[in-house]
């Protein structure tokens, strides 16, 4: 049994603590939301009055925060886990954010005395809730070890993608990856449609051919084909368009401090910004073929 401090008991917090808490651990939550406070006591989370409440005499303090700006807040601002936490806490953020806030946080705890990993998911509600997400996780391998028993109570897939930052840094390349083949297989099926290919053909062959990936293979952006894409459900997500959107933004500010071009991937943030500045942040990431066709 570990006490743990959970901080951002939001969509995804709130089931990941929830499952701490079966699992037998001992959960201290906090939120700014009074919604999620009683979300959290509805679900047997013990909740406190603030995050620095939850960040003193525990072992472990994880959060699941929205961006870069909470995480720093959090930890390096006034009244902060990093200046509160005993010595020999572990502190283990999963949010999605920017990789340099990721490293500056884990060097002020470092400094601190602290160890602490950065640990961002996928895998959405639906993995929080089952307890099967994937962790991409950067920090030391000693730290690592420690947070690993934890991560497989939350996840099934955890990944130790080196120091301090990478986990942030996987999870960007990988859906800078996703949102760039998706867009270049909503252009591919659009086009096929216009030269009277029927698209279920072009399935059939792409699939089997060297055209074939992950994202064609389970996302189809085109209805009746592949039974698990939102493209069958009017594009409810899923991975909704404005998460993709916030990782391609994430993975150009990353482009960008380390002086690496990305031009397919800038592109593909370009287009998801025009998509969900439109309105359409609450659809699929897949329902941008209907910007592709001009709908
Ligand atoms: P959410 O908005 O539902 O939850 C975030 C919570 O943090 C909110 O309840 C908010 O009140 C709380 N919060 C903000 N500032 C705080 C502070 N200073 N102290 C305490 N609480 C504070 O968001 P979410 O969907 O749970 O996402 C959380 C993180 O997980 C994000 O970084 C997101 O990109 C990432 N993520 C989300 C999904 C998904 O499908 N929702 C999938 C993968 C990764």
């Amino acid at each position: 049994m570990t006490d743990i401090g959970f901080i951002g008991l939001g969509n995804m917090g709130g089931p990941m603590a929830r499952n701490l808490v079966k699992a037998g651990h001992s959960v201290k939550g906090f939120d700014l939301a009074p919604e999620a406070i009683a979300a959290a006591k509805e679900n047997g989370i013990a909740t406190v009055d603030n995050a620095a409440e939850a960040a003193m005499g525990v072992e472990v303090v994880i959060s699941m925060l929205p961006a870069g700006q909470h995480v720093r807040a959090v930890y390096t601002g006034a009244n902060g886990v990093v200046g509160l936490a005993r010595k020999g806490t572990l502190l283990i953020d999963c949010s999605t954010i920017d990789v340099a806030s990721a490293r500056a946080v884990e060097a002020a705890a470092g400094e601190a005395g602290l160890d602490m990993l950065d640990g961002p998911v996928s895998g959405g509600v639906a993995g929080a809730e089952a307890g099967t997400l994937t962790f991409m996780v950067g920090g030391s391998d000693a730290a690592f070890a420690r947070g690993k028993p934890l991560f497989e109570v939350m996840g099934r897939t955890i990944v130790h993608a080196g120091g301090p930052g990478n986990g942030q840094a996987a999870k960007v390349c990988n859906n800078m990856i996703l949102g760039i083949t998706m867009i270049g297989i909503s252009e591919a099926f659009s086009l096929a449609e216009n030269l009277g290919l029927d698209q279920q053909k072009l399935f059939d062959i792409s699939s089997k051919a060297s055209g074939s990936c992950w994202a064609m293979l389970n996302h189809l952006p085109v209805p009746g084909i592949v039974e698990a894409s939102a493209a069958n459900r009017d594009y409810k997500p899923g991975f909704a368009a404005a998460m993709m959107h916030k990782d391609l933004k994430l993975s150009q500010e990353a482009a960008a401090q380390a002086g690496v071009a990305t031009p397919m991937g800038a592109e593909a943030a370009a287009l998801y910004t025009m998509f969900v500045n439109a309105g359409n942040g609450g659809l699929d990431y897949s329902a941008i073929i209907k910007l592709i066709q001009g709908r």
